[in-house]
């Protein structure tokens, strides 16, 4: 039985190298979600095996997000879930992401400082897409009550079919997508609309991987010869591995499936490091191809 004294979360920051980029996973906290959900067709007695549910059904998943040195600019891919939630929101989630230093709002904020940098050197914002935990850190809510931009000196970018999707929400989608999280951004003027694919600076680069929603985007970080891949929601664990476990929240499960086929075949062929957001005991690791199906090789 695992417990959640086990889990990665505990660990504010960790760093290594990706050729000449230090990459930091900064650990900003949980949400808890329907394992069910979260699993799609897979029956519990499979998934639980993997990541055990609470009292009601839910799983403990990270809110990992990376801040990349690279020559040219301070990147940080995701922004967890921010601190503009109220108190029932919180319940229902399960969120854990309060600071344990109260001069920061968010735990996203303290990791940062953590790994050695101010909020104000962050110069490149990648947002994968606009849920509220992966871009609810975004912004903030001060003192006195204000919404401000959490990377004042920064360039925000996402794709510009998901700022779309977002702004046409319907019954299935609209409770992921909260305004406070984006349009404070766009109306600053600080976000910018990707076309497709793309190196953002030399060495971070975007790829669509649609599924979950229509213009999720993973990144992709290339230096000297290495890889990683923040690989996001076409497959939020390790656990997801499998090509069927496919989460039930995916607008689009089957684009889901050839997204993450493509995404685990280059990325066993290429040595790609995968980052990953949700898992809440694995932050990133190596994968192999047997030609049918990848398997986590190597949990760096
Ligand atoms: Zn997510």
């Amino acid at each position: 039985m695992v417990t959640e004294t086990a889990l990665a979360t505990d660990v504010l920051v960790r760093t290594r190298t990706v050729g000449r980029m230090r990459v930091h996973a900064l650990e900003t906290g949980l949400v808890r979600l329907d394992g069910g959900a979260m699993f799609g067709v897979v029956p519990k007695p499979l998934w639980e095996k993997r990541i055990p549910a609470d009292a009601r059904n839910r799983i403990p998943l990270a809110m990992r997000c990376l801040l990349v040195e690279t020559p040219d600019a301070l990147v940080l891919v995701e922004t967890g879930l921010g601190n503009k939630e109220n108190e029932k929101f919180l319940d229902i989630y399960g969120v854990d992401n309060a600071p344990s230093d109260p001069r920061y709002p968010d735990r996203l904020q303290e990791a940062i400082a953590a790994a050695g940098f101010s909020v104000d050197d962050v110069s490149i914002v990648v947002d994968t897409h606009l849920h509220f935990d992966h871009a609810g850190g975004n912004t903030y809510r001060d003192g006195d009550g204000e919404i401000r931009l959490s990377f004042p000196n920064a360039t925000y970018h996402v794709q510009r079919g998901e700022w779309e999707w977002a702004h046409r929400s319907n019954e299935r989608t609209s409770a992921s997508y909260l305004p406070h999280n984006f349009d404070p951004v766009m109306e600053a003027g600080r976000l910018e609309l990707l076309e497709g694919d793309g190196e953002i600076i030399p060495g971070v680069s975007v790829y669509r991987t649609p599924g979950h929603c229509p213009h999720h985007q993973s990144v992709l970080l290339s230096s000297e010869g290495q890889t990683a891949c923040f690989v996001a929601d076409v497959m939020p664990t390790m656990a997801h591995l499998p090509l069927p476990w496919i989460m039930g929240y995916d607008v689009e499960p089957l684009v889901t499936l050839e997204s993450k086929r493509a995404l685990l075949r280059r990325a066993a062929d290429e040595r790609w490091l995968l980052v990953s957001t949700h898992d809440p005991f694995t932050p990133w690791g190596y994968v192999a191809h047997d030609g049918k199906q990848a398997r986590l090789e190597e949990a760096a």
